[in-house]
């Protein structure tokens, strides 16, 4: 618990005065820093899901180690420090108390402004009665957050492990890998629900059709779209080191999804399935050699020709897409 030891005194000055306590555990890949004991856990089993997956697909453990730290005041405190016990990457995590303390300084701000003479105590009640009750989060939706997570350490990890150790911590809009390619590091760390999930709508046969291989290796993720757009948005309210968890409200998240060209839900369905599908064809995806050949300059296609054979895939992005189809009909036929 060395790392966690060195934190105690910062953890401490956070924790006053109406922060509560933060907690911190520590793994193998990383530290976890939440505000309750729970939480801590539940990230720190996020990061260690995360490693064991990535040791599955990348053949070995990553190098670089993670803190995830829940919301964004406590990120900025803590960060310099995690940087220098040699955590690379610090990754912000919801933080509902957070949210909702900025959500009632909205709301305070907004009633002072038209109520410029309320006395502080009417404003209190005002805010207090305007707040929506906490919602209290299911046990899935619990899940599906550590899920969550877990695939983000997937793209951290593999852009700074395969790509560039200078990677930000946004890797997958605009990062240097191919889309799918990153996008593949993400889904390939998700498991339980989150995978079951995705794994049964590829199924479904009411979702789909899928864009064609070629398209689907070719197109810009669908949400990268929307994190410019949401970038542009924002730009200015993001403080020099904060999180880019940026959120956006419903109606602006509903208009620049309308504008995306793929539904992105149906993207990472087909990151899944073609993940399987490799998996299913060469035991293990070679997402290696293939992320090295694409480095190298070599195009799919002719990694394919050279190599494709000894991965047990077909010669060329024609007989791929043929031999993905005939995969897809079969699952999506399946019962
Ligand atoms: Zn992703």
């Amino acid at each position: 618990m060395f790392a966690c030891e060195a934190l105690a005194s910062a953890l401490l000055a956070l924790s006053a005065p109406d922060h509560g306590a933060y907690e911190c555990v520590e793994t193998e890949a990383g530290i976890a820093v939440a505000r309750d004991v729970e939480t801590a856990h539940r990230f720190a089993t996020a990061i260690e899901t995360a490693r064991s997956q990535f040791s599955v697909h990348y053949g070995s453990a990553p190098q670089q180690r993670v803190a995830i730290v829940q919301g964004n005041t406590a990120r900025a405190e803590l960060a310099p420090r995690l940087i220098h016990e040699g955590y690379s990457v610090v990754l912000p995590w919801l933080d509902p108390a957070e949210e909702r303390a900025q959500l009632a300084e909205r709301i305070r701000a907004q009633v002072a402004g038209q109520l410029p003479d309320l006395p502080d105590d009417r404003i209190d009640a005002l805010v207090a009665r305007a707040l929506p009750a906490p919602e209290e989060p299911t046990p899935r939706d619990i899940a599906l957050d550590t899920a969550a997570i877990a695939h983000e350490l997937g793209h951290l990890w593999y852009i700074r492990t395969f790509w560039t150790a200078e990677a930000g911590t946004e890797s997958h809009y605009g990062g240097p890998a191919p889309d799918w390619l990153d996008e593949i590091a993400g889904v390939a760390m998700e498991t339980g629900d989150l995978l079951d999930q995705r794994r049964a709508a590829l199924r479904d046969p009411q979702r789909g059709p899928y864009p064609p291989l070629s398209d689907f290796l070719a197109m810009p993720h669908p949400l990268a779209v929307l994190a410019a757009a949401a970038a542009e948005q924002h730009q200015g309210e993001i403080g020099e080191g904060q999180a880019r968890v940026i959120r956006l409200s419903g109606e602006d998240a509903e208009r620049l999804l309308n504008g995306a060209a793929t539904d992105p839900s149906s993207y990472y369905i087909q990151a899944r399935g073609f993940l399987d599908y490799l998996t299913d064809r060469a035991g293990r995806a070679p997402l290696i050699p293939l992320t090295q050949a694409l480095q190298s300059g070599q195009t799919l296609d002719e990694w394919l020709a050279d190599a494709g054979a000894a991965h047990g895939l077909p010669g060329s992005v024609d007989a791929l897409e043929a031999d993905w189809e005939a995969w897809l009909g079969g699952v999506r036929g399946a019962p």
